[in-house]
């Protein structure tokens, strides 16, 4: 054995107090924390995507370039094969354009907003500047175009509709960004088939606008991790660098695929969580002390008299789980996925119950 070892000396100084990133993971909960598709995969479609896998060689290696998946999403957004690259969800993306494009240097962000830009920025040695949203989180375009004119920064992330508070970017005040910029304007359209306006009319005009998409959210296929990336092709070809070759397995792609092969079926699910967060917006808007935000994607935030984690604690001992966003400069904020109509009846009751029993 080997006494002097010490991996903790020999990892980075820069990631020594780091915290790696940890989500729950309960069973017997109702599930309103991380805005997946309430429904459960259509059996109909999960049908054809084994009856697709059944005929995959899964002892070879992926295709590196997803051409197949890529031509798929060229017919559902109207963009270019060759302007479009997948990953392994879009948080893998979100890791390869701060690894060709942020080590060493920084990036800004409208913040408050979703926290892996953060995290995948500290792993590649990118530094944050954080460029705060108005009281009604709409975007500073003058602060972010400062922002972005500092010699350091190579790149501005804007989430539209943005997580956690649901509010989306009108689409000329982000034309009004990247018009004045040479540098990557990052759009996360993770929520984009449950509103807001797309960035996608714009891309043929600016080659540095850099969209972000998924299939975890709209279309149920956060276990299966695929994202993708819609950007002109000199940023592609800097993110192929640093990108894992196989970093989408055979199943993934072949499921992704089928997924586009069947939109109806997503769309009509789509329609149905739309109807639900209106009926749920109103629901939270009338319990007394309650003030919750509109949101143009699957979920809502809210905010409460009490600590937020007195709300989040609450709720998890009642089996509900949602999430606790105070930890990003919302003061009492919790963010609730839209579920199907019994689970956020359920929520709506068990949240009644916990701000009449912890007011006192
Ligand atoms: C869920 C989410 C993603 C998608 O992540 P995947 O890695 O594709 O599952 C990206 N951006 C935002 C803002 C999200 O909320």
């Amino acid at each position: 054995m080997n006494r002097t070892f010490n991996a903790s000396a020999l990892a980075r100084l820069d990631l020594k107090d780091f915290i790696p990133y940890d989500a729950p993971y309960y069973q017997d909960v109702i599930k309103l924390d991380a805005n997946e598709n309430p429904y459960g995969f259509p059996p109909e479609v999960l049908v054809k995507i084994y009856r697709a896998a059944s005929s995959l060689d899964i002892s070879r290696y992926p295709d590196p370039g997803a051409k197949i998946l890529r031509e798929r999403l060229a017919d559902y957004t109207g963009v270019n094969p060759d302007n479009i690259m997948v990953g392994n969800g879009s948080d893998e993306i979100i890791l390869n354009l701060m690894l060709a494009f942020g080590s060493g240097a920084k990036f800004a962000v409208a913040a408050p907003t979703f926290s892996m830009y953060g995290e995948h920025a500290r792993i590649a040695g990118c530094a944050k500047i954080e460029v705060p949203r108005s009281s009604d989180f709409e975007i500073d375009a003058s602060g972010l175009k400062s922002a972005a004119s500092l010699p350091e920064v190579k790149m501005v992330i804007i989430c539209s509709p943005n997580s956690p508070t649901g509010n989306a970017t009108p689409l000329a005040s982000i034309e009004n960004i990247l018009g004045d910029t040479s540098k990557i304007i990052v759009v996360d359209e993770a929520y984009n088939e449950f509103g807001g306006e797309s960035c996608v009319p714009l891309l043929s005009r600016y080659p540095n606008l850099v969209i972000l998409r998924t299939f975890s959210k709209a279309f149920g296929l956060a276990g299966l991790r695929v994202g993708y990336l819609l950007a002109g092709r000199p940023v592609i070809n800097e993110l192929l660098k640093v990108k894992q070759p196989y970093n989408l397995n055979v199943f993934s792609q072949t499921a992704a695929s089928v997924v586009m092969e069947n939109l109806p079926v997503f769309r009509e699910r789509v329609a149905r969580i739309l109807e639900e967060r209106e009926v749920l917006f109103a629901e939270l808007a009338a319990l007394p002390g309650v003030e919750a935000f509109s949101s143009q994607a699957n979920f809502i935030m809210f905010k409460t008299p009490l600590p937020a984690e007195k709300i989040y604690r609450g709720l998890l001992t009642r089996g509900v789980l949602i999430r606790n966003v105070e930890s990003i400069s919302l003061p009492r904020c919790l963010r609730v996925t839209v579920g199907t109509a019994e689970e956020n009846r359920a929520f709506i009751k068990q949240l009644g119950d916990v701000l009449k029993n912890c007011a006192a």
